[in-house]
């Protein structure tokens, strides 16, 4: 008989109808009366399937005596209305059949709970858990969502290279590409000699889609990115990994305002999406993770589009009387306690703030009229502070490569991007949206390490 997934079969509802199911075995538990009971997850659902199996079984039952916490399972039987608590329905086994078998002695995942930095170093089977089951199912919905979003609107979907030239304006500490026998680098007069390195260009992994976004952009007026990005700061917070997604939307004739507009909407569909789609593992996260998950998700899906100077958030700030670590002036880069400050105790949700000092922002954004400042914004969120930053892009050639300079940019670097500002150049403007940032106030948890299938941080790379 084929088999069913377990979400599929929930769905069907077809009580009475015979189904074969597969799936790994989360608990047995043996009556005195000869029924067992035992709980089957196949992963297509955080809810598994009740087994009873009892003495009407086809085959022999030295096999569900075998049975153990972990092993695969196939089971052919009928599907009843359960009369216990906890499940709707359960299937009454003709057949089971052992498929793989574990170890009791040496199988990792035998109780109930474990820490998540326990199962941090067995990544290869703690998908079968709970939790991280339902990361993995909340990740697809919300990487399916994304490109729902963009598709519908018309945007396309474009392939920015991994390997990159260019360190998109220094956001980050860079990984090194090459094949460079490292014992036995080439040097001349003292320097690496990149000529004899793969691509005869000193290379590195990319930290960013946004340049190569612009190009596109610059044709297809509508574009987005959603890649891995990677980033070798070391930095040991709950919010960074050396890899991690990014969503990067470009858009072309579009100014600060559209840019702003799109950001939020683009989060309220994507909190609404889970609403819709994710019921039982936003509840999950809700009653295991974090109290205060669905209330969130629920308040951001029909969020406000509110927005203010920096400037204005500045002078917030100053008249606040809370001691800020780090005081508060005109032209600081703002932390995230300020950030949360601005969120929690004057705006009670999400703020955009836009127009930053042009110092603290990188060269290709917008100068504003003024001089100081730049067509920069920022997306902050309670609890978590900025989970979005974009622009409107510089589309004056001579101000932007003053700006480069300014900086301190190689100019013949970014002979290309300058091209896009000298052959029809018109105002553009895009963000880019952690992925990962995205999943933690989804779900809840407090580390970035457990929203990614394989973490990558300093000193850590297990599976
Ligand atoms: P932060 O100040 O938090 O390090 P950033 O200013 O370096 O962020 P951007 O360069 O603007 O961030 O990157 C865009 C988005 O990518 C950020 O808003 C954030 O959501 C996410 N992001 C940045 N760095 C990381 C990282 N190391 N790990 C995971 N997500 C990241
Ligand atoms: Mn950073």
């Amino acid at each position: 008989m084929k088999r069913t997934r377990i979400a599929q079969l929930i769905k069907s509802g077809k009580i009475g109808a015979c189904f074969t199911i597969m799936g790994w075995v989360r608990t047995k538990r043996d009556s005195k009366g000869g029924f067992s009971f035992i709980e089957v997850n196949d992963g297509s659902s955080l809810k598994g399937l009740q087994i009873i199996a009892d003495k009407t079984l086809s085959n022999n039952k030295e096999e569900i005596l075998k049975i153990q916490t972990g092993s695969a399972v196939s089971v052919t039987g009928k599907l009843f209305d359960s009369p216990g608590k906890g499940q709707k329905i359960e299937l009454h086994a003709d057949e089971i059949m052992i498929i793989g078998q574990v170890d009791p002695e040496e199988y990792p995942l035998q109780k109930k709970r474990h820490s998540f930095e326990y199962l941090r170093g067995i990544a290869h089977l703690r998908p079968r858990t709970n939790t991280f089951g339902a990361v993995a199912r909340i990740r697809n919905a919300l990487s399916f969502a994304i490109h729902k979003f963009f598709q519908e609107k018309g945007f396309y979907y474009i392939h920015t290279p991994i390997i990159s030239g260019s360190d998109c304006e220094g956001a980050g500490e860079t990984f090194r590409v090459t094949t460079f026998e490292l014992d036995n680098i080439p040097k001349k007069d003292g320097k690496v000699s990149f000529e004899d390195d793969f691509f005869g260009v000193p290379a590195n992994l990319t930290v960013s889609g946004q340049l190569e976004g612009e190009i596109y952009a610059m044709a297809l007026s509508d574009v987005y990115t959603f890649g891995p990005t990677f980033r070798a700061e070391n930095s040991h917070t709950s919010r960074h990994l050396a890899e991690f997604w990014m969503v990067e939307p470009e858009m072309a004739f579009c100014d600060l305002t559209g840019n702003r507009e799109l950001a939020v909407e683009f989060l309220k569909y994507l909190f609404s999406y889970v609403l819709d789609n994710c019921e039982d593992d936003l509840e999950f996260f809700n009653n295991f993770v974090d109290k205060t998950v669905l209330a969130t998700i629920n308040g951001l899906a029909s969020m406000d589009d509110q927005f203010m100077t920096y400037t204005e958030a500045i002078d917030i700030l100053k008249k606040a009387k809370v001691k800020f670590e780090f005081p508060v002036k005109w032209g600081l880069d703002l932390q995230s306690e300020h950030e949360r400050y601005l969120c929690e105790k004057v705006f009670h949700g999400p703020i955009v703030l836009v127009d930053y000092p042009k110092e603290i922002k990188p060269f290709y954004m917008k100068l504003n009229e003024d001089g100081k400042t730049v067509r920069a914004m920022d997306l902050l969120l309670p609890k978590i502070g900025e989970i979005i930053g974009g622009s409107q892009r510089e589309e004056n050639y001579d101000l932007l490569y003053e700006r480069m300079l300014a900086q301190g940019i190689n100019a013949d670097d970014y002979w290309w991007y300058l091209d896009l500002r000298k052959f029809g150049s018109a105002p553009h403007s895009g963000f880019g949206l952690g992925f990962e940032r995205l999943v933690q106030l989804v779900t809840g948890l407090s580390n970035i390490r457990d929203v990614i299938p394989f973490p990558r941080t300093p000193g850590n790379l297990n599976i």
